[in-house]
């Protein structure tokens, strides 16, 4: 495959020279036939690997009943996959959208029809620097990714920003415009930065004295990404709005936007979408969903997650590299900007990274991610480290 080939597509990202033809489970092969040990699983997406049974069973059988209805009708599965979602979370409205900026670009909004009926039109949401809420011109703007929005000023306003995990700075951000704070509970594209101990649960009783709104993104850190099935679980908070995508569909493009029923003070109208509460999508991911809540798959995640930190601690001591995460979600901090090196080596020799930073791998397989393919991992991920950082980057 070469250039001229790709031409078509707008030059985005720095791929390598094959074309992804086939997925099971961790692994993936290319057009010639050669496979790859994936670590990477869409960028946290494929939570049960690539091509899982369960997701193609439900999709099958969907797709012999209907596709897509519209908004203007109901329709079965994204009935069951909202009925399913606020049993999950105790949040009691949904709204199952498409990526995960469309999410948070509706928790935005949601917060700020909220701040019009309860708070005198106080519209801020605070957010951390470092953070990732997507790429649409608001989300771009509450992203805290330094640089990252400046192709495309003028910015959407309201955003101001904390340093992440520092409660006392988000306490000095807060005034009477504010009506939200927005945060990821791990930082996943700042590569995996986990807050101290209780942060949220401090930041949730901030936002009750000030009486403005706890928004959650996880969309990646959401569906067991980092342990339960939300993140938030871990400091035993309840968010007022939280948002979903990635893991969600286990591969398929679908979020949800969630909120405490009081909070959901959307009027007819305000807020919506063409593909919204899509029955395919949704049939999919409700089978992900209960997939992932059952018993024997918490069981199996716990193991994975078990054995995945354990490889890792070794990695990390063996290189001498700062280690970070939870669950299936961590970060490896190199000794300099050598994250592409390690990644474009490991690649070569049949395993795909995520670079998350110059300095950071990322890592995020599948959450059932076996012994054996861990193991893999240990042996392929020590050799790229040990000959790229032998030879300085
Ligand atoms: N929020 C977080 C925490 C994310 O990690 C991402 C994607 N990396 C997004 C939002 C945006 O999701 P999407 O790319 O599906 O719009």
């Amino acid at each position: 495959m070469d250039a001229v080939e790709t031409q078509s597509l707008m030059q985005l990202n720095v791929r390598p020279a094959v074309r992804m033809v086939r997925g099971r489970g961790s692994y993936l092969w290319d057009e010639h036939g050669r496979r790859y040990l994936d670590f990477v699983q869409g960028w946290a997406v494929n939570c049960l690997g690539h091509c899982p049974t369960i997701l193609t069973e439900a999709l099958h059988t969907q797709l012999d009943q209907v596709v897509h209805v519209g908004a203007g009708y109901h329709n079965t599965p994204a009935i069951a996959l909202a009925h399913a979602l606020t049993e999950a979370s105790g949040l009691g409205r949904v709204f199952l959208s498409g990526s995960g900026a469309e999410a948070n670009e509706g928790a935005v909004k949601l917060a700020r029809k909220w701040g019009r009926l309860h708070k005198g039109g106080a519209f801020e949401v605070i957010t951390t620097v470092d953070s990732f809420h997507g790429r649409t011109l608001a989300m771009s703007s509450a992203t805290g990714k330094p640089g990252f929005a400046d192709p495309f000023s003028p910015l959407v306003t309201g955003f101001p920003k904390a340093p992440y995990g520092d409660v006392d700075a988000v306490a000095r951000a807060i005034g009477e415009r504010t009506v939200a704070v927005m945060v990821e509970p791990v930082q996943g594209e700042a590569g995996a930065v986990v807050p101290p101990p209780g942060y949220l649960a401090a930041l949730r009783a901030l936002c009750d004295r000030a009486n403005i709104l706890l928004i959650v993104d996880e969309v990646q850190t959401g569906m067991a990404r980092t342990g339960p099935l939300f993140a938030h679980q871990t400091d035993g908070v309840t968010p007022d709005i939280m948002t979903l995508g990635k893991g969600l569909g286990g591969g398929l493009p679908i979020s949800a936007l969630l909120a405490r029923t009081e909070v959901a003070c959307f009027a007819h109208g305000e807020h919506g979408g063409t593909f919204a509460g899509h029955p395919l999508l949704a049939a999919g991911a409700l089978a992900v969903l209960s997939h992932v809540r059952s018993a024997a798959h918490t069981t199996l995640r716990a193991e994975s997650a078990a054995a995945l930190e354990r490889a890792l601690r070794e990695i990390a001591a063996e290189h001498d590299l700062v280690l970070r995460g939870r669950g299936h979600l961590w970060g490896l901090v190199l000794p300099g900007p050598y994250a592409d090196a390690v990644k474009d080596r490991a690649f070569e020799l049949g395993l795909l990274l995520n670079a998350a930073r110059p300095n950071v791998l990322r890592l995020m397989p599948a959450l059932d991610v076996g012994r054996d393919e861990i193991g893999a991992f240990g042996s392929l991920l020590s050799r790229a480290l040990g000959e790229t950082l032998l030879r300085g980057g």
